[in-house]
């Protein structure tokens, strides 16, 4: 490819709309552009990325003994009402009437219509294990779109489900696609951790996140610096320690004039945070939920929201609260009648605790559980946090921030249940199909790959993934040997089938070089009167600083071993 025909021009300076390293260097570099928010056109140089991570999870998918099909981007909302994840999608769903005034729905991933293919065309065990994928447009619509392609409303995606007549082989199915994705990250260079996640809208037991490590990740990661304990903020759980403590006293109230939060109640009581009891105010579908925690943790709204098995769930307003009948600040559960109690488990960690009286300025201590007041539910519902200790071996615990580049589940049945999707065992008998699900967003993985790949002139792409291996970039080229090089080499590497991109432009050394370094090219060849004064070319790793000279005799072969040697090792 010629520079000169290239569509998408290169811009030099940082765009104030970009937030993170891989946005700034995609749009500088002209591979996407924004259409509306979280929505992207990708241009050539980004597409031949996006082609390359395809074909890499495309052959990984096939090697694993995945079959490639295709479903429809339109669904009918009917199959999403029989699963019951309309609701669970709440607005993330894009949805749609069509001149009948039937309602549809823009897939944000495919579980509902693959069910309903499988149903009818899965009889008997003898069909199992069954991996089916397509790779396919998805629409979400996310409430904060960011990052460039790191958060998108529209995306490609590689989904694979799986389809066994037990747990024995979900489990089998489920390593086998592990084995796959971690084959997909090392040959796009691409360092993960897999991490425990929470299954959030899609449902399921078990689930797993590969994590890249980037300070611009959104995701939270709590690792145990000790043992492998890994896992999502979402999901992480950590010890609640004892707290030292005596036999439960009697309940007393005591005087806390204008104190309302559990710092102000604490110094003027002079107690400890973990000696008192945090009340936190949600509407759970539009339903007051009062919840209970000790004053030193904060609640983990993902865990309360699965407790709660609700579909929405948010902070309750002061007027919410008031009108209930609670005194904000001095929120008491003891005595409360005709509100859901949900508590942490921590409030069973000691005794004698200080707690809200409901009434103003007032507070009580040695409140006891469940002495003083019942909690409807009792769960973990607390954010695990770096400093706190590991729940499998008592090490202690370390955050990250991490952008999660794919995600598995253990569906199990609910799904195959809910749309009747049965098999026939040995014996005659009709069971649900146990099916398991694994996505990985194609965009994300670009994003991600820049976020781990780049310095302070630009990207530096995998061999594997980059959009051409080798930036030919003759300096001078009024200088008609300079030139004559360049175009025999060009022809020469090309039909080498070597990719090759000819910065054959009327421009100085200095904006070439910056141009090659800002595309992340691997491999960067320069020609020069200079280098032509040893009838040679100079070669450099765009990941390297330095350069060496090879004869032009030698340099078709050079560059052919150079880059059949990286693929293989990359
Ligand atoms: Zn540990």
């Amino acid at each position: 490819m010629r520079i000169s025909k290239l569509f998408g021009k290169t811009r030099r300076e940082i765009p104030t709309e970009a937030d993170t390293i891989s946005h700034q260097l995609l749009l500088r570099a002209s591979m996407i552009r924004q259409v509306v928010a979280g929505v992207y056109s990708y241009l050539p140089l980004g597409w031949r990325v996006l082609k390359k991570i395809e074909n890499i999870i495309r052959e990984e998918m096939d090697n694993a003994d995945g079959q490639e099909l295709m479903l429809p981007v339109l669904q009918p909302l009917e199959l999403w009402q029989e699963s019951g994840r309309d609701l669970a999608f709440g607005e993330g769903l894009f949805t749609l009437r069509d001149r009948r005034q039937r309602k549809l729905a823009l897939g944000p991933t495919h579980e509902e219509v693959i069910t309903e293919l499988v149903r009818y065309n899965v009889q008997s065990y003898h069909d199992s294990p069954l991996l089916l994928y397509q790779i396919q447009t998805k629409f979400r619509d996310e409430p904060r779109p960011r990052g460039g392609l790191i958060r998108v409303r529209e995306f490609t995606m590689k989904d694979l489900y799986s389809f066994d007549t037990d747990e024995e082989g979900l489990d089998q199915s489920y390593n086998k696609m592990l084995q796959a994705y971690r084959n997909i990250y090392d040959r796009c260079s691409l360092p993960t951790i897999l991490v425990e996640a929470d299954s959030g809208a899609i449902g399921g037991k078990d689930s797993h996140e590969f994590m890249v490590i980037a300070d611009s990740g959104e995701d939270e990661i709590i690792y145990c610096s000790n043992c492998e304990y890994t896992a999502n903020t979402d999901k992480a759980q950590s010890v609640k320690d004892k707290i030292e403590d005596g036999e439960p006293l009697p309940l007393e109230e005591v005087e806390t004039p204008g104190m309302a939060t559990i710092e102000e109640v604490s110094s003027f009581l002079k107690v400890p945070h973990n000696r008192t009891f945090k009340a936190v105010f949600y509407v759970a579908d539009g339903k007051l939920i009062f919840v209970v925690i000790r004053g030193d943790l904060e609640v983990n709204e993902v865990k309360l929201k699965n407790v709660l098995e609700c579909t929405e769930l948010r902070m309750a307003t002061e007027a919410e609260v008031t009108e209930a009948g609670i005194v904000p600040g001095a929120a008491s559960p003891i005595g409360i009648s005709g509100i859901k109690v949900v508590a942490d488990d921590s409030i069973t960690t000691g005794t004698n605790f200080v707690a809200g009286a409901n009434k103003p300025d007032k507070h009580l201590k040695n409140v006891n559980y469940p002495r003083d007041f019942k909690a409807d539910l009792i769960n973990d519902i607390a954010k695990a946090r770096a400093g706190d200790r590991c729940p499998k071996c008592g090490g202690k615990l370390s955050s990250n921030h991490g952008i999660e580049v794919g995600h598995t589940f253990k569906l199990g049945t609910f799904i195959s249940q809910k749309l009747g999707a049965f098999f026939i065992d040995q014996s005659g008998q009709s069971h649900p199909i146990v099916m398991g699900c694994y996505g990985i967003g194609l965009g994300r993985l670009l994003a991600a790959a820049i976020e781990q790949n780049h310095d302070d002139k630009g990207i530096i792409w995998p061999l594997a993934i980059a959009p051409f291996h080798i930036y030919l970039c003759p300096l001078y080229p009024e200088n008609p040997q300079v030139i004559a090089t360049a175009e025999k080499l060009y022809a020469d590497l090309t039909a080498e089938d070597l990719e090759v991109l000819f910065d054959d432009r009327n421009e100085s050394p200095g904006v070439k070089f910056n141009d090659a370094d800002l595309l992340g090219i691997p491999l960067r060849v320069t020609i020069s009167p200079r280098t032509l004064e040893k009838n040679s070319v100079e070669i450099k790793w765009r990941s390297e600083k330095e350069s060496q000279l090879v004869s032009l005799e030698e340099i078709v072969a050079k560059l052919k071993e150079l880059i059949a040697r990286g693929a293989k090792t990359s």
